[in-house]
């Protein structure tokens, strides 16, 4: 016979196979989605690090999660962002990661980064950009969904502002009217590509977890 109270353990979410080997971006989603488990391939000891070869986001997310999903064979997310400058045609696009390596010697800072796209955007007027994340979600062989959402705004002429990563020292977020850096930890979300997309899938993800 058991002695003491039984625990009673509530578990709450689902619990979602994240296809990325990144920590800090597991955390921001863990937060964004609220309340869902996502586990990392390497939590698991998959080795996880597929071509992202698609021309689009969406493309690069829909690569990554049916990667993902034909080694699981259960509920994956995947997600694929980037940023796009209209005065150098759409770069970095889906580039945004490795922006500068194709010149560079060494791997780049983050701040390395955005200062060459300071530097490439010398002299250009026009300085709109747009932040774009997507999102793919698959459930099972029938069910999957894709999300885009984005974020407008424009290349500041200098950085400024310490909170968030990448480029956000130099990114004006219209909506917010000021430098994503400059919003205090958290805030950011309530404006950015990211966050739109990723209350979406958490109201998607509600509605179908009793289906499951
Ligand atoms: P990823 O596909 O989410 O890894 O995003 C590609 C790259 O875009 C990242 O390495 C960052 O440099 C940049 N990026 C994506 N989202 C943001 C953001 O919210 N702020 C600043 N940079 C971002």
């Amino acid at each position: 016979m058991m002695e003491g109270n039984p625990k009673v353990v509530y578990i709450h979410g689902m619990r979602i196979y994240f296809a990325s080997g990144n920590d800090h971006k597991r955390i921001e989603m863990m937060r964004l989605l609220g309340g869902h488990t996502l586990v990392l391939p390497k939590d698991e000891g998959i080795a996880f690090d597929p071509d992202e070869t698609g021309s689009t986001y969406i493309e690069n997310a829909i690569i990554k999660a049916e990667a993902l999903y034909s080694i699981v064979h259960a509920p994956v997310l995947s997600d694929d962002s980037g940023l796009s400058v209209k005065a150098l045609g759409g770069a970095p696009g889906v580039h945004t990661a490795r922006y500068g390596d194709e010149v560079a010697d060494h791997a780049l800072s983050s701040r390395e980064r955005y200062m060459l796209l300071l530097r490439n955007m010398e002299g250009a007027t026009d300085r709109s950009a747009v932040f774009t994340t997507a999102l793919c979600l698959i459930l099972d062989d029938n069910r999957r969904y894709i999300i885009q959402e984005s974020c407008e705004g424009a290349i500041a002429l200098s950085p400024s502002g310490t909170s968030g990563f990448g480029y956000d020292p130099v990114f004006w977020i219209k909506e917010a009217g000021c430098i994503s850096a400059e919003l205090p930890e958290g805030e950011k979300d309530r404006y950015s590509h990211r966050g739109k997309a990723a209350r979406l899938m958490a109201a998607l993800i509600e509605k179908e977890e009793g289906r499951l």
